[in-house]
């Protein structure tokens, strides 16, 4: 018999119960018992969904709060010392303040988990950092699932893992690689724990094999697991989101029990692992994309694998279903031929129950379900909705240099000037003016069908005259309209454009209490109409400033979407920079002169092995131009970045040739602009000069520091003024303020320069 396991299930729930309930709970609406027992109740749900898939072991240890490092934190007892807790008395109260902060600390820091939307909690290692295992969490976890009646394997991130993805904190220089050594036998203990709980198998996830792994980091896993193969527990050892072929003979001589591979993002490394002699566990359903598998073409990989390998055969989603939405079933407003090729969650578990049914028994014996998922996958192939000729055929009759503009920068930039007659260190906004809540109202009225097109219309005018009009007061030089008329960047475009779908409940988990729904994008990518032009060039109507176009770039579009996985995501990417060039050249026709085409997600798109970097680099920058395509010289294009590191892909990002780029960079204090000093970054550049995150109005002399920093690194006819981001979290009486500060140091040190 073959069996079927999971690595983790969403957290959230159907209906992101659990972010409900801890907001109530943080708002102390909710007391601390019934946030327990509401969580209690959706992991019991879980569990009986995967039961019902004939799920062999469901998975536990997968459920937290807030996020599973920050529990294997709390596990190892390696929670951060500034906040002065134990972790072996860990509240829940504190528990959520290592996640939040408190008065006193500020939360751990958070980062994105290897290529998902997903964010942890960065482990902060010291030199003497000392573990204790408090395995109680997960015990508790696997003795509910067993209360149930239900087989159960905990799942846990891995020592060597653990500790690659933490940061070394602490005056004193060390290598965190030296704590494996006090880790290890915390480790044990905890896989002791478990096993004295009752658990069979015990999976051990250690993904950063999928990176590049540095060589000391990789000749630690043989001692570390000779050390944990002690615990009499039989071990599972899954790596995900890669291939670990280079590592196959590491893994095979590992004294562990079972292997998981994922085969969804790398099946190539199938062939690298068939003679392993234990047991095999193959992902072979999707864990990070929303489509239905093709079950035979699945069946046709994992047959002859079970004829050679028989029992130790193992099925199993690619990663945990952490990054899948829960339940296709209630989203019934979708078009029924896109419902019918979707899986979230529920339906994925069901796919796998088939593919197990069918390895057990035979193909006729769930003839049914093979067939429907073999329709599914003809029809979607054979689309029209979704293969639209036209669109292939205009990317492929580009001309070689439709990513080039018309003449170098140095000549564009004096015909922009001539037109522009912009001061030294001009002025200007990332986007975004203050979303309040009459415009949040505006728009739910809008989409209830509560006040009409027009009323809503009128509604969005008034926003953009207001924020014009601020603007103009503030004596800025390049003005924006301010986004009044978008809940979201990508949404926004995404619900204009053809090629893409909305759910209603396709959330899923990105940290804490914070899920977001991305957009599906399912077919060709083509603009019906203009997105931006009307709100544009009404806001340019009211001034004789410049106005400054808005879109959201092609990768940030791609970069944020559950994206088709039946062709190339560098071909989707460029389908959508050609929908966007149709935008920029209607803006450019409607007088709009200066666009910006935000590509803030640039750097997360990077692939989790540096050898793939070039590749993408190359078709994300060439899309980012495409977007511009036969732009006159004389139209200026920004981009926009932030909240990202891009030291490392300068290059790049002067490879995509904006004639200004605006970017984050005052939590630096300014330190990412060296970088843009030291590469000679050639074009115009607008280094933000106060964080937008809180409302504290900067004071003047911290702008005029950021910029005499920015002023010893760029060229001041060279240079922008600028926040680091959109203001849209932010209220009115605070952005006045800081724009003023902004605007005032800027003429002082203009009145320098002059
Ligand atoms: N133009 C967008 C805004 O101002 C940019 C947002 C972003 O960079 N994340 O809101
Ligand atoms: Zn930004």
């Amino acid at each position: 018999m073959t069996t079927f396991h999971l690595s983790g299930f969403p957290r959230v729930g159907a209906k992101r119960e659990l972010k409900f309930a801890q907001e109530r709970y943080w708002r102390k609406e909710l007391a601390e018992q019934d946030l327990l027992d509401i969580a209690k109740a959706l992991r019991e749900k879980n569990w009986k969904h995967q039961a019902a898939a004939n799920a062999d072991y469901v998975a536990v240890a997968d459920f937290t709060f807030y996020d599973h490092i920050l529990d294997l934190q709390v596990a190892t007892g390696a929670i951060p010392t500034r906040f002065g807790f134990d972790s072996a008395t860990l509240t829940l109260e504190q528990f959520f303040q290592l996640a939040r902060g408190n008065a006193q600390q500020h939360a751990i820091e958070m980062t994105k988990w290897f290529d998902t939307n997903y964010h942890y909690l960065v482990p902060e290692f010291h030199k003497n950092t000392e573990f204790k295992a408090n395995p109680a969490h997960y015990v508790q976890q696997l003795q509910e699932a067993q209360a149930l009646g239900l087989k159960a394997k905990p799942t846990i991130v891995g020592p060597i893992t653990f500790l690659w993805l933490g940061k070394e904190k602490g005056k004193e220089a060390f290598n965190r690689l030296e704590l494996l050594e006090k880790l290890v036998p915390v480790y044990a203990e905890i896989l002791t724990a478990l096993v004295q709980a009752g658990a069979e198998w015990i999976q051990i996830d250690e993904p950063a094999l999928t990176v590049d792994l540095p060589a000391e980091w990789v000749a630690v896993f043989k001692p570390t697991y000779e050390k944990l193969a002690k615990v009499q527990a039989n071990l599972l050892l899954a790596t995900y989101f890669g291939s670990v072929a280079e590592h196959a003979d590491l893994l095979k001589s590992l004294p562990v029990d079972g292997l998981h591979i994922d085969l969804v993002r790398a099946p190539q490394q199938l062939t690298a692992f068939e003679d392993y002699q234990k047991i095999l566990s193959v992902g072979i359903i999707d864990g990070r994309n929303i489509w239905r598998a093709n079950l035979n073409r699945i069946l046709d990989v994992v047959e002859p694998l079970k004829a050679k390998l028989g029992e130790k055969l193992w099925i199993a989603p690619s990663c945990s279903l952490l990054h899948t939405p829960f339940d296709l079933a209630v989203e019934t407003q979708l078009d029924k031929d896109l419902y019918s090729w979707l899986a979230f969650s529920l339906q994925k578990i069901q796919e796998l129950n088939v593919v197990k049914q069918a390895l057990n028994h035979g193909r006729d014996s769930v003839q049914a379900d093979l067939t429907a998922s073999q329709a599914a996958a003809d029809a979607r192939a054979a689309s029209n909705v979704i293969h639209r000729p036209e669109v292939a055929a205009r990317l492929a009759s580009l001309p070689a240099n439709a990513d080039q503009r018309q003449s170098p920068f140095a000549e564009r930039i004096k015909l922009q000037q001539e037109w522009l007659k912009l001061p030294l260190l001009p002025t200007t906004n990332i986007g975004s003016f203050p979303q309040t809540t009459e415009i949040r109202h505006a728009r739910a009225s809008f989409k209830k069908g509560a006040i009409s097109a027009a009323e809503y219309e009128a509604a969005m005018k008034k926003e953009i005259a207001y924020v014009v009009e601020q603007q103009e007061k503030l004596d800025l030089d390049v003005l924006v309209h301010g986004e009044a008329e978008r809940n979201d960047m990508v949404e926004y475009f995404g619900e204009l454009l053809d090629g893409f779908a909305f759910t209603k409940f396709g959330w899923v988990q990105s940290y804490g209490s914070r899920c977001v729904k991305p957009p599906v994008i399912f077919g060709d990518v083509v603009r019906p109409n203009p997105m931006t032009v009307a709100w544009s060039t009404y806001a340019q109507s009211l001034t004789e400033k410049p106005m400054k176009g808005m879109l959201t770039g092609p990768v940030t579009i791609l970069q944020w979407s559950f994206v088709r996985n039946d062709i190339e995501r560098a071909t989707v990417c460029k389908q959508i920079a050609l929908a966007l060039n149709d935008e920029v050249l209607d803006l450019e026709k409607a007088g709009i002169k200066i666009i910006q085409i935000d590509e803030p997600a640039i750097r997360e798109g990077l692939p989790l092995k540096r050898a793939d970097w070039q590749n993408y680099l190359a078709w994300a920058t060439e899309a980012f131009r495409l977007s511009s395509f036969g732009a006159e010289d004389s139209t200026q294009i920004h981009t926009h970045m932030c909240y990202s590191e891009f030291n490392d892909i300068l290059p790049a990002i002067a490879g995509m040739d904006a004639d200004v780029i605006t970017i984050e960079t005052s939590r630096s204090d300014m330190e990412l602009l060296t970088a843009f000093g030291d590469f000679k970054y050639p074009n115009e550049i607008g280094p933000g000069v106060y964080d937008i995150h809180s409302p504290r109005v900067p004071a003047a002399s911290e702008i005029e520091h950021l910029l005499r920093k920015a002023l010893d690194v760029i060229p001041a006819e060279r240079l922008w003024v600028n926040p680091d981001c959109g203001l849209k979290t932010r209220a009115w009486p605070e952005t006045h303020a800081a724009l003023e500060v902004m605007v005032n140091v800027t003429k002082k040190l203009r009145a320098e320069l002059n």
